[in-house]
This record gives C-alpha cells, structure tokens and sequence, in this order.
C-alpha cells in the first residue's frame, strides 16, 4: 500500500491539565496527510523521553515535545494474531512482546480488536503503530515498543483510536480509485469517510480539509500554538486522523467534558455514540487494575 509516513504520540502535561474539564483525579472505572499520507499510524519515543508522571489509577500523562520527523520503525519480531493468542512468525521472542500483547487483549474487547491480524514488537523511535495489510482494511498489524506500563496502555489506546476511526463503520476502504473519486466527504487514504458516522462529523466539524494543511514539526506547532484550546495535544495538530486518535485517548482516560473549548467540543462528540461509551467503560475497566 501507500509508503510509510511517521507520526507521534506526544501527550504534554501542561495541555492536558490545561483543557476544561480535565480533571486532575480520574474516576475509578474505567491519516491522513495531505502531503506524504501514509496508512501507518504511529507514536514515537520522543514521548517516552519526556515521560512526566503517572497519575492515579494507573493513568499517565506524557509530556513531550515534537521533535523530527525523521523516525524509524525496526520490527524485532512478528506473530500472527490466532484469536487472544499470538504465534511467533519471526524474530526473537522476548518476554514484553507476550506482556504488551497480553495487555492488548485484557483492554480491548474482541469486538474491538478483530481486526488486527499480526503483531509486531518494534525497536527505534517509535512507541507504536498501526498499518492496513490490504486496501480492504480487514487485516490490521498492531506494533507496540518496549514502553513502561502506563505509557504502553496510552500507546496502545491511541492506537485503538485510528483503528476505530477507520473502522468499517467509519470509512468505505479505497479499494479502487472509485471510492476517492466518489467521496463527497472526507477521504484518508484508507477510504471515504461515512457520513454521520464519528470520523465524517470529526473532521468536517473540526477541520477545514479543503485548505488541506502542512505536517512538518514547524507547521504543527504552529497550527497547535495558533490555537492550542482547539486540541488535546500538540501532537493531535497533526492531522486529523491524530486528532481523532489523540481525542479518543481524552475520551478514554478523562471524565466527561464539562467545558466549551473547541478540544471539549472534540470528546464531547464522542460521547455522542453509545457504542464508543460502551467501550470506553470496558476499557476504564482494565485500564484501572
Ligand atoms: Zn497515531
């Protein structure tokens, strides 16, 4: 498919405890770029770097900073997804890969993560990815670094986030150039965005995708600092498929928007589908112990 692009996960303290809303004490339970667009989701170690705190509950907030773009993605081994098992294809097993995978499978209900098909350990400087094995969108590797527990489980629900968003409820997969051709909303280079749908109502509510935008670190600084209440993160300045992915990490971890800023306004959507209130308490759930 489409050539790799590289994008982050960066979750500074100082935005987060910033946003209306977020509170300092959680409740108990719990791609597209215009220019280079790629179907590789990713987080890098840039956050790790700058790893503030966890907070209660085994909650974490991340602080960074963007750095370059210039990110590389090793994978040390591979395993094919069998159910809530993974099967070493290749590489070298290392404790971790079971434990990151293990964890995975605790947080994300089946239902959730069926599509993911393989699962990669990685080394470099990216915390996590997500890729498409087909135009089809029904095959999915997950790829997790070696991370400490609280900045893996925000890996991993940043992940889950583009794998909602570009779910088959969410987008008609590009696979053929009809389907852009035809698209009248927002089309990623995985498909067509549904409208109504999350990601349709996300980006046609938040971004103005006609005027298309820049993803170097400087343009995304500068549209986060142009207007830093409009996102949950830096990071999320990215694109909005970051956005979204960065937003569902705030809908997952935080309470319920009390807030009117543009990023409230951002969760608050989410909340606007049952399903995803659903598997937001299931993940609190794990996310708690
Ligand atoms: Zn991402």
């Amino acid at each position: 498919m489409a050539a790799a692009t590289f994008l982050r996960m960066l979750w500074p303290v100082a935005e987060a405890n910033s946003l209306s809303g977020m509170p300092e004490t959680v409740e108990p339970c719990h791609l597209k770029e215009l220019a280079g667009e790629s179907t590789i989701h990713t987080m890098n170690r840039s956050g790790l770097l700058a790893l503030s705190a966890a907070v209660t509950l085994g909650m974490v907030l991340v602080a960074g900073q963007i750095e370059d773009l210039a990110e590389r993605t090793d994978i040390t081994a591979s395993y094919e997804v069998k159910g809530d098992a993974i099967v070493l294809l290749e590489g070298t097993p290392e404790d971790w890969h079971a434990d990151a995978w293990a964890r995975w499978v605790e947080l994300v209900p089946t239902s959730a993560r069926w599509r993911v098909g393989r699962f990669d350990a990685i080394a470099g400087s990216v915390e996590g990815q997500v890729e498409p094995l087909s135009d089809s969108l029904a095959v999915w590797s997950l790829r997790i670094a070696e991370l400490d527990d609280n900045l893996r489980d925000v890996a991993l629900v940043h992940e889950l986030g583009h794998l909602i968003s570009l779910g088959p409820t969410e987008v008609v997969p590009a696979t053929d150039p009809g389907v852009e051709q035809g698209c009248v909303t927002y089309f990623s280079i995985e498909g067509c965005a549904i409208p109504g749908r999350v990601f349709e109502r996300f980006v046609s509510s938040f971004w103005n995708v006609e005027d298309g935008w820049e993803t170097s670190d400087g343009a995304v600084t500068d549209r986060h600092s142009a207007s830093p209440e409009s996102f949950v993160t830096n990071y999320a300045a990215t694109n909005p498929g970051e956005d979204i992915a960065e937003t569902c990490v705030f809908f997952i971890y935080s309470l319920r928007p009390t807030g009117n800023t543009v990023a409230d306004q951002k969760i608050s959507l989410l909340w606007e589908f049952p399903e995803l209130v659903q598997l937001r308490s299931w993940l609190r759930r794990g996310l708690a112990n």
